[in-house]
């Protein structure tokens, strides 16, 4: 079997000036290193507003931390006319490790569609980073019992013609919108019933060993409180945390779950 590192992202969203941005990594890298924290046990990424990025980076390369970091969104475009659009390249210039694309705000409010979400995992990954390809049901489709249909029909639609190759390295984030800043956390057993169809369905498309190799977050109201349960199952690889990525120690303890 595969062994996969765990993955801590912490997606601060619209939250943070670059000034608040430093003090934060700061604060996250003194609590790491107090609780001497094995970042081979869980790797830690914080994804901060574009406008934050420089600064990190600054503070990341200059105090040789061990925190990668990314962004919350990518254009589908190279470069051009584009106004407000930030490229792939761009991101990969600046040392972004990861980018998120498809997050259930960005699908809800910009109607982003699998293929947009698919077409901006490509530049990604052609540009050389991570994407973090988000994916989950709302209150509804739950209501009716049909998470893991709804779920595995995004993986289908984002993961588009990826070859089993780039589906092995990247990442999957299983995030529920009814757990999304709503305090309401799926259980673990929730969790691991919809990460383990995803792998389920990555195995079945990509092959065996896509399966055992890419990596299946959870994120809904992640906390230091309730990580070791939802860790606890074995097709959950990490968390992409929202609201308590914003707190140095409650983010550190997320990260220590182990
Ligand atoms: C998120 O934004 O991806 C998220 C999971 O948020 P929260 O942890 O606040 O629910």
């Amino acid at each position: 079997m595969a062994s996969r590192t765990p993955l801590m992202a912490g997606n601060w969203k619209m939250n943070l000036n670059h000034q608040e941005a430093v003090v934060l990594v700061q604060k996250l890298a003194w609590t790491l290193s107090d609780k001497h924290h094995d970042f081979a046990k869980a790797e830690v990424a914080v994804i901060p507003p574009f406008t934050d990025l420089r600064s990190v980076q600054t503070l990341v390369d200059g105090d040789k931390l061990q925190i990668k970091y990314g962004a919350q969104d990518v254009s589908t475009h190279d470069s051009g006319a584009y106004t407000g659009e930030i490229s792939a390249g761009m991101l990969a210039k600046l040392g972004c490790s990861y980018v998120v694309v498809g997050h259930s705000e960005r699908r809800q409010y910009h109607a982003e569609s699998d293929a947009e979400v698919h077409a901006k995992a490509q530049k990604t990954v052609e540009a050389g980073m991570t994407p973090i390809v988000c994916v989950g049901e709302g209150l509804e489709v739950r209501k009716e019992g049909r998470q893991v249909e709804f779920t595995l029909e995004q993986v289908d639609g984002s993961l588009g013609d990826f070859t089993p190759e780039q589906v092995a390295a990247l990442v999957i984030a299983y995030e529920p919108v009814w757990a999304i800043g709503t305090g309401e956390v799926a259980t673990p057993d929730d969790a691991q019933e919809v990460c383990a169809a995803i792998r389920a369905r990555v195995a079945e498309r990509w092959g065996e060993a896509a399966g055992e190799s890419v990596r299946v977050l959870y994120g809904g109201s992640v906390k230091a409180g309730n990580i070791a349960g939802i860790m606890a199952k074995r097709d959950v690889d990490g968390a992409l945390v929202g609201g308590a990525s914003l707190e140095a120690d409650e983010f550190g303890g997320v990260c220590r779950f182990y």
